[in-house]
Formats: C-alpha cells, sequence, structure tokens
C-alpha cells in the first residue's frame, strides 16, 4: 500500500526531508573514491566532531537506525542472562519488535512506569532489589530516552539521582537518544552534563530526526565497553560499506552548531503550537511540551474532522492522545494551519 505524500503533518519528526548542512556534507564527501568501511577521512572528521561536541574521548560507531543502536549497544552491555530496566513505554520495550531481545539472545527487558515518560526510581530499586536468587534475570542496566518518548526531560537533578542509583545498584546507564539533540537545544546544557558526566556509559544518538537521510551514533564513554563492537556491527549487517555517506552527515550537522539550531527551532515550533491549541476550549495538554513534542487530549471529534481535513498525526504513542510532532523542517505556516483548523472544528462542533 502506498500513501499520498501528506502536505499536513505533526505525525513524526523522521517525516521530515535532510537539512541543508547534512546536503553540503553529502556533496562534499561525494568527491571520488574513498576507503570503504569507515576507513575514510569524513568518518574521522566526524568521529573527532562528536569528541568535540561531547569534549572527551568517546569510541564512536554509526549505525542506519535507532532499533539497531538501541539494541546493539545493549546487547552489548549484557550477558543472555542479564536484563535491561526501562520505562514501559520505551521506545525498546514498545516499538522495536524485540531487537534487544533478539541481538542479545534473550536478555529481558523489565519494565517499570513513571510520570511523563520518566523512570520512577523508586519501581527502579524494587525492581533490582526485589529478588536476588539465580532464578530471576540479573538487572545490568538502566536504559532511559532522552527526551522521552512523553516529550518530557530529564533535568541535570533527575540525571544526577539516577547516577546516584545506578553507582549503588552497580547498573550501566544506557541513554536512547533518538532526540538527544532537543533535549541538548531545550535545556542549554552542555552535552557533556547530560552524559558522560552524569554517568551515562552508552549514549544512541539520533541523527535521522534532525536532518539526515538516515544514521545513528553510538557512543560509548567507557570505551572498554566498545570492545568488539564493530563485529557486532558488522553481524547485525550494521556496517555501512560506503560509510562515508553515514558518518559525513554528522560533519554537517555539528559543523557550526547546526544540530542545535535545528533542534532549537523545533522546540521553539512546539512550544509555539502547544501554546496556541491549548488555549482553544477542548483542548487539554497531558504532558509538559519540553522539547519539541506536544501531547493533547481532542475530543474524538475534532481528531476525525482533523484527519478528514488530511491532517496526519500519532494517537498511539503513549497513553493514546494526541501527538503533534515537530521537526527541522516544521514551518510557521504549519502551526498557523493546524491552530486554524482545530479552532474553526472546536466554533463549528
Ligand atoms: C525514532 C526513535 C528511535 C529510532 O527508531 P528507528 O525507526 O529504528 O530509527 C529510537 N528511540 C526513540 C525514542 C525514537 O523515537
Amino acid at each position: 500500500m502506498t500513501t499520498n505524500p501528506p502536505k499536513n503533518q505533526f505525525a513524526s519528526d523522521n517525516y521530515a526531508g535532510i537539512c541543508p548542512e547534512v546536503w553540503q556534507a553529502l556533496q562534499e564527501a561525494d568527491s571520488g573514491y574513498a576507503t570503504s568501511y569507515g576507513d575514510d577521512p569524513w568518518t574521522a572528521k566526524a568521529c573527532d566532531a562528536l569528541r568535540d561536541f561531547f569534549e572527551t574521548d568517546c569510541e564512536v560507531f554509526f549505525v542506519f537506525n535507532g532499533t539497531a543502536a538501541n539494541s546493539l549497544s545493549l546487547a552489548t552491555l549484557c550477558q543472555s542472562y542479564h536484563s535491561v530496566i526501562c520505562h514501559d513505554m520505551a521506545h525498546v520495550e514498545t516499538d522495536e519488535c524485540g531487537a534487544s531481545e533478539f541481538f542479545s539472545n534473550g536478555t529481558k527487558l523489565l519494565t517499570v512506569g513513571g510520570k511523563d515518560g520518566k523512570v520512577d526510581l523508586a519501581e527502579v530499586e524494587h525492581t533490582v532489589k526485589k529478588r536476588s536468587d539465580i532464578h530471576y534475570p540479573k538487572p545490568q542496566v538502566l536504559s532511559i530516552t532522552q527526551t522521552t518518548e512523553l516529550g518530557t526531560i530529564y533535568s541535570p537533578d533527575d540525571l544526577i539521582a539516577i547516577h546516584g542509583l545506578t553507582k549503588r545498584l552497580n547498573l550501566k546507564l544506557h541513554m536512547d537518544g533518538a532526540r538527544f539533540a532537543n533535549a541538548v537545544a531545550a535545556s542549554q546544557i552542555q552535552p557533556k552534563e547530560l552524559t558522560w558526566r552524569a554517568g551515562v556509559d552508552v549514549l544512541t544518538f539520533g541523527g535521522t530526526k534532525n536532518g539526515m537521510p538516515m544514521g545513528e551514533a553510538v557512543v560509548f564513554f567507557d570505551k572498554s565497553l566498545a570492545n568488539e563492537f564493530d563485529y557486532r556491527c558488522k553481524q547485525a549487517g550494521q556496517l555501512a560499506s560506503k560509510m562515508r555517506y553515514l558518518s559525513a552527515p554528522w560533519f554537517g550537522l555539528l559543523k557550526d552548531g547546526a544540530i542545535l539550531k535545528h533542534a532549537g527551532h523545533a522546540n521553539a515550533c512546539a512550544r509555539k503550537l502547544g501554546d496556541a491549541i491549548s488555549a482553544i476550549p477542548g483542548v487539554k495538554r497531558v504532558h509538559p511540551t519540553e522539547a519539541n513534542a506536544v501531547f493533547v487530549q481532542l475530543p474524538e471529534s475534532t481528531i476525525s474532522a482533523l484527519r478528514d481535513k488530511g491532517w496526519v498525526f500519532y494517537t498511539f504513542i503513549g497513553s493514546g492522545h494526541c501527538r503533534f510532532m515537530c521537526s527541522w523542517a516544521t514551518t510557521e505556516a504549519d502551526i498557523t494551519a493546524l491552530t486554524n483548523d482545530i479552532q474553526k472544528i472546536t466554533d463549528n462542533g
């Protein structure tokens, strides 16, 4: 089945195209021959750009998508008899088709609840401590998502508390940062403060949702954990032979702060959209808009009227409310058009 391309959409930031800085980097990398499988100057430059971004000597790998980045990094942190604790709405739990369990040969995900998409630390502790016998899959990793699936952000204080807990419980810390750039732009805090200084061992850093054609970086802040990760990528079909086209976009995106400019734009659009539509009677905001997603509750009749007008958006994320997701490519006109349509539907309601 093919679907006509949506004109009116707030479905996902992966509906957006390729941002200009990434196009330019691709074009520059597309000159002459280059050594394959990552042994090329573009990949070296991209790795260095990421080390600069995080202000540390980290180990970096480029893979095609987030599912691979998450599941391969979790698999590398675990033995098959271990478990990974995550939020019950975590992408690794709900949207990756069991990839973490598959690539780890059976490591179990144990879910916890928590308000607005953030893990409840008491539940994490309970999940670790409730059993210590050999019959229970041994907790090894806490995986958190930044920004969360519900568009919220773990603040530096949240991360300090999480780090305290993971140290105490001897858990590794994995961060699914499909929208990590949005978290950095929104909190205006150095990337290092949101990652390795906060105890993050491995970060899945998303490029796709912030202007790349595809691609995520797996960043190991604890370099010893990256041992043989290259074999894991290759075996999983995630080693690009023409690596320069997967790595050069990172160089383009990190150069001159383009990544934070685009993420900041997406966040600002969401703030504007959230403020505008939540002022309309019948529209109820259900999670704080802290990054680039707006979650609201709308009357069923409004939802179907919006769909009739051609609007595309998700209602299957989290607790089933409407999610309006902004991207680097969202325009003022998009925001006005959606706001006006919701207003009109409400007025005619
Ligand atoms: C989009 C997304 C991913 C990556 O998904 P892929 O489709 O595999 O690239 C991972 N985590 C979160 C929270 C996401 O929103």
